[in-house]
């Protein structure tokens, strides 16, 4: 040996299972007083292989049922070296406590290299899966008829949380029915039909199905393990058969549920060699890639759930088996899914939530890259949660991501109200400096259509970014009342303008009635009417003219075919403009009423006429002053002008025109003085419409005209009275 090359050596030294793997001893899972140990999690996170992760789903579980002393724990052991205690004194340490092992598989004695050694690299991706092994002890044979519940339940629970099971049992035991195992396995399957028929499909869209993998021990040979198959999956056939179902289960066949495998291993301490060369061949179907056709492994063996999940299942699991006799384990899955996923979503919806209340996301800043940020945000979170909760029951993880996501977006709609309303504010005050700014020469109308266009373009740029990056569905609805803001906003600018236009117009009839009702007053003549009203109507005319349009540009809508028809270029419909137009008109004419009544008052009418009487009295038809030398003359000569000054006052008193004689009658019902006066007065009012549009003309009656009358003779006398006395004084220089 010693001459041998040191490398032969090396190749030829049969690799011996890793020191630390003796340190790894499996736990118990459920403990003799049948409680589940709560510390599995903590045990699978110091187990599994550096490269995986509790959140992985890549892990298989494989269990083990037979007799008692069956050598069950010393093949799990020679297959998966774990350190499940055997009968054999020297390996025996903790156990011959009843109750359920759970242990990890740290190598696994396969024909290649005698050992596959799971590696410690993280990034060693041949590695196979993780795998955990489960391993019942029961009690001993004496005692065995009294425990068969707990048996049961094992094997229950063996069912409802591994993929493949491993039925142990001896060559003789095949065909001996009462041999205790197929009498049991009957009950189990029968408790586990509904469950299996439930279970509906994996994650990968098969119908879940569970290995069971008989293995023979001490297999000699005698009897082929064709024929012991045979047996064995007649005996399987015939228990199906004669099992009560549950209904809509009636018809289906014991391979709906369940894949069966056969396997004869020679006896250990006779045939040793015979027997560590079978469990090899079993150590290289169980590092096959699932995928692989000789591989103990099918994805349709897995549970839909991640390791940390399958912890939480199993328990539940136990749970269930334990306290009741219906067992829904199925439901138990989504429960557990449920659960985590829930659990999943809460931690990435903080975590969002955090960065989001950390950010800067002012509407100052950029949109687009807001938008892009946030859509980051929000990816990151749903990468979270998708990476923890995918493995999970797919509609499960579906509906616990949606409910994240409307989270999230409820948040982002949040943010968008307060970013909108910040954005508003800004541009309707660019809007206010806008508006009046726009060209003067334009009209209202088009000022308005151009600074609603040009902030409404701003406010959509502002906006856009957040719906393309699909932060939220649509900001149509930003927009919409946004718009609907602007629009109220030009209205209230609109009416304002109005309102200016208006008062302009007021102002300047007001201004130039009283001007030239002074001009015509200081000169009366019996055309007075006719001359304020030709006056009246040609500063009206005026005015209006800025506003004239074509009538056929307008089209319909007017009623009075004859009149001009206006536009005051503020954006109103035919029917608004002429209800405008029929305000002015209203105004106009009151302007005209009260500048009439102002200025042909009792109390000022006599110094008028008194004016008038002067006039005719005191100065020649070229007026030039008269020149009185007689005294005796002078009552003759201020008939004349007494009789005019009298005639004016029939003017002034009635609004008439001279070629035809008639009252001037407003075309409008002028504003009511007091307008706010009871509903029944109003009514009193309209209907005596036409008097009080007829009222306009009349402005004294009689009885003022007399007292009139009396004060402007008193005050001719005054005249008549200076007159005569400066006749006198010059006569008498
Ligand atoms: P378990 O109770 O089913 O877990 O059985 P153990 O693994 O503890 O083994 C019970 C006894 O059977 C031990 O003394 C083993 O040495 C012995 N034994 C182990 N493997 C075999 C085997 O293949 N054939 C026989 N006849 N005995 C075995
Ligand atoms: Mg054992």
């Amino acid at each position: 040996m010693s001459s041998l090359p040191e490398e032969t050596v090396i190749t030829k030294t049969k690799i011996e299972p890793a020191l630390d793997l003796q340190e790894e001893l499996p736990i118990q899972l459920i403990f003799e007083d049948k409680k589940f140990n709560t510390e599995v999690t903590q045990y699978l996170t110091n187990t599994i292989s550096k490269r995986e992760s509790l959140t992985n789903n890549n892990y298989h579980v494989i269990s083990v049922f037979g007799s008692q002393s069956s050598g069950k724990s010393t093949l799990l052991n020679t297959l998966f070296h774990t350190n499940f205690d055997t009968m054999d004194a020297q390996v025996k340490r903790q156990q011959t406590t009843k109750g359920i092992w759970l242990g990890h598989s740290k190598s696994i004695n396969c024909s290649e290299n005698d050992y596959y050694h799971y590696s410690n690299d993280a990034n060693n991706l041949e590695n196979p899966a993780d795998i955990y092994v489960l391993d019942v002890e029961g009690s001993d044979g004496a005692e065995r008829g009294e425990d068969q519940e707990f048996e049961r339940k094992a094997a229950l629970f063996a069912l409802a949380v591994s993929e493949v099971l491993i039925i142990n049992m001896w060559e003789q035991q095949v065909g001996l029915y009462q041999g205790n195992n197929m009498g049991l396995l009957k009950t189990v399957f029968e408790v586990n039909l509904s469950l299996f028929g439930k279970s509906g499909t994996t994650l990968t869209g098969d119908k879940h199905k569970i290995l069971l993998l008989f293995i023979i021990r001490d297999h000699i040979g005698v009897t082929p393990l064709e024929s012991l198959q045979e047996s064995i999956e007649n005996e399987l056939d015939k228990m199906w058969n004669t099992l009560s179902k549950p209904e809509g289960y009636e018809d289906t066949t014991f391979h709906d549920f369940f894949d069966v495998k056969f396997k004869g291993l020679a006896h250990k301490i006779l045939q040793n060699d015979k027997f560590i060369e079978g469990v090899k061949n079993l150590g290289d179907q169980v590092i096959n890639k699932p995928t692989a056709s000789n591989s103990l492994f099918k994805p349709e063996y897995h549970y839909n759930l991640p390791l940390e999940g399958w912890a939480l299942y199993s328990e539940n699991c136990w749970n269930t088996i334990e306290n009741s006799v219906e067992l829904d384990l199925p439901t138990q899955q989504i429960l557990v899914a449920k659960f985590k996923t829930k659990e999943f979503a809460d931690a990435s919806f903080n975590e969002f939530t955090v960065t989001f209340n950390n950010g800067e996301w002012g509407y100052d800043h950029d949109p687009t890259s807001i938008a892009e940020t946030l859509s980051n945000i929000k990816n990151v979170a749903l990468e979270y949660y998708d990476k923890l909760a995918s493995r999970y029951h797919k509609p499960v993880y579906q509906e616990e991501r949606d409910i994240l996501l409307t989270n999230i977006k409820q948040i982002y709609e949040e943010y968008l109200t307060g970013y909108t309303n910040a954005i508003s504010s800004v541009l309707l005050n660019e809007f206010d400096t806008l508006l009046p700014l726009s060209s003067k020469k334009k009209s209202f109308t088009e000022r308005s259509a151009s600074a609603k266009s040009q902030i409404l373009t701003k406010f959509d740029a502002k906006l856009q970014p957040f719906q393309k990056s699909g932060l939220v569905e649509s900001v149509d609805k930003y927009i919409d009342t946004f718009t609907k803001v602007l629009d109220e906003k030009i209205e209230a600018e609109r009416l304002k303008e109005f309102q200016n236009l208006f008062k302009k117009f007021e102002k300047n009839i007001s201004r130039k009635m009283t001007e030239n009702i002074d001009i015509l007053l200081s000169d009366a003549s019996p055309d007075f009417w006719d001359k304020l009203l030709t006056y009246f109507t040609k500063i009206n005319k005026d005015f209006m003219m800025n506003f004239e349009v074509n009538r056929s540009s307008i089209g319909e809508g007017i009623t009075d075919a004859g009149a001009p028809v206006y536009d005051f270029n503020l954006g109103f419909s035919n029917t608004e403009n002429e209800q405008k137009y029929q305000m002015f008109l209203k105004a106009s004419w009151s302007i005209f009423s009260d500048v009439i009544k102002k200025n042909l008052t009792v109390g000022k009418l006599p110094s008028v006429l008194e004016g008038v009487f002067e006039k005719k009295f005191l100065y020649d038809e070229n007026d030039s002053p008269k020149f009185f030398t007689n005294v005796s003359t002078i009552d003759a000569e201020a008939e004349e002008g007494k009789d005019y000054a009298n005639k004016m006052l029939d003017v002034f008193s009635i609004a008439k025109t001279t070629d035809d004689d008639s009252e001037i009658i407003p075309p409008v019902q002028l504003a009511d003085d007091d307008e706010e006066e009871e509903e029944e007065e109003d009514e009193y009012k309209k209907d005596n419409g036409l008097f009080e549009r007829k009222s306009f003309a009349h402005i004294l009656n009689e009885t003022e005209k007399e007292r009139v009358r009396i004060e402007l003779k008193k005050k001719i006398q005054i005249v008549i009275l200076q007159t005569k006395r400066s006749v006198l004084t010059n006569s008498t220089k």
